[in-house]
């Protein structure tokens, strides 16, 4: 249950009654919000004069429910917004890892070139082989905070585990959870310290419920800023890499209020099928794509077979354009 209780509750009262309902308490500038588990049904009588408005939930989708607020949150990341009465679909796109300075120099020139806000590159990198490059670390980092600097981009990089996680929020604008840290509740927990803008993708064999619950973790620590990322799940097809599930993308439209980008390039795994899934993704009307691009893709050092060129990258975004337009939507 979510219990608005009114702003003039002081701080220690509030701190009781959120010990008595095993609560979570957020502190807003009009109320304070208690968020308990769903289970309570009703208000405890005794608290009744002290509370402005009362959520009831059927489970722990609270925070994130469309029966929350209905309209999508907005998010604000640098003055770029998604989400809200935007109708904006932002492009996030950049290589899977950050190689080298030459290599991260001529992404951050793409993105300029094409009108493209939000840099993506991963410096520590969750690969399923540790004999795989792991990614370039702290070094990369310095690498992306250089790109913003430069040239004005709005960076979103991933956490792996917790070691670093400080130092990723420090430099991002944007943070990744990726498919494989998303259950890692001292990164969720972390994040929802932050006040930064948090992409939590979908693991691969979540359903639904699990994914919107980890985002509950971030959202219960007081960050308003989630963001929902549908990758691809594992189903017996093997000859993709994941199944991108728009089903899923659809059913969290419709009853969740975090706004919602879609990455086809994990998805698909295979850079021929990239360009029309992205077509597809736009025209279902979400928030924001992930893209990957690589200036070389066959010396990329990790997902090299899903990379898109800067041509074909350009080309695409011609396409995307009108039709996003046709549903009332614009790219960014
Ligand atoms: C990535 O974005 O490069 C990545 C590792 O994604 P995922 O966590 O979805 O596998
Ligand atoms: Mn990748």
């Amino acid at each position: 249950m979510i219990i608005h209780l009114k702003s003039s509750v002081n701080d220690a009262d509030v701190a009781k009654i959120s010990q008595e309902l095993d609560a979570f308490h957020i502190k807003k500038p009009e109320f304070h919000v208690l968020v308990t588990p769903s289970a309570l049904k009703e208000v405890p009588v005794r608290y009744e004069k002290l509370v402005e408005e009362s959520f009831v939930f059927p489970n722990d989708m609270q925070l994130s429910s469309a029966d929350y607020f209905s309209n999508t949150r907005e998010i604000d990341i640098n003055g770029v917004k998604i989400g809200g009465a935007t109708n904006n679909t932002m492009v996030i796109a950049g290589p899977c890892s950050v190689e080298s300075e030459e290599q991260i120099t001529q992404s951050a020139e793409l993105m300029v070139e094409q009108g493209i806000s939000t840099l993506r590159a991963g410096c520590y990198k969750p690969r399923t082989s540790p004999y795989s490059f792991q990614g370039m670390g702290a070094e990369g980092l310095k690498l992306l905070d250089k790109m913003r600097t430069k040239y004005g981009l709005n960076i979103i990089t991933e956490v792996r585990d917790t070691t670093h996680v400080d130092e990723v929020i420090e430099v991002a604008d944007i943070v990744q959870i990726g498919a494989k840290a998303m259950y890692d509740q001292g990164i969720l927990r972390r994040c929802g310290q932050s006040r930064k803008p948090i992409l939590l993708k979908r693991g691969f064999g979540t359903n639904l419920q699990e994914f919107v619950q980890a985002a509950e973790f971030i959202l219960s620590g007081g960050n308003d800023n989630v963001i929902l990322c549908e990758r691809g799940i594992r189903t017996f097809e093997t000859k993709t890499r994941f199944t991108l599930d728009l089903c899923g993308v659809a059913y969290l439209k419709e009853y969740t209020n975090l706004p919602i980008i879609l990455d086809p390039s994990h998805a698909m795994g295979y850079r021929y099928g990239v360009p029309d899934l992205a077509r597809a993704c736009t025209a279902m009307g979400v928030d924001g794509l992930l893209i990957e691009v690589h200036p070389d893709p066959s010396v990329a050092k990790s997902d090299a077979a899903q990379q898109l060129d800067h041509n074909t990258f350009r080309d695409l975004l011609g396409t995307l354009r009108p039709i996003a337009s046709a549903i009332g939507r614009t790219i960014i």
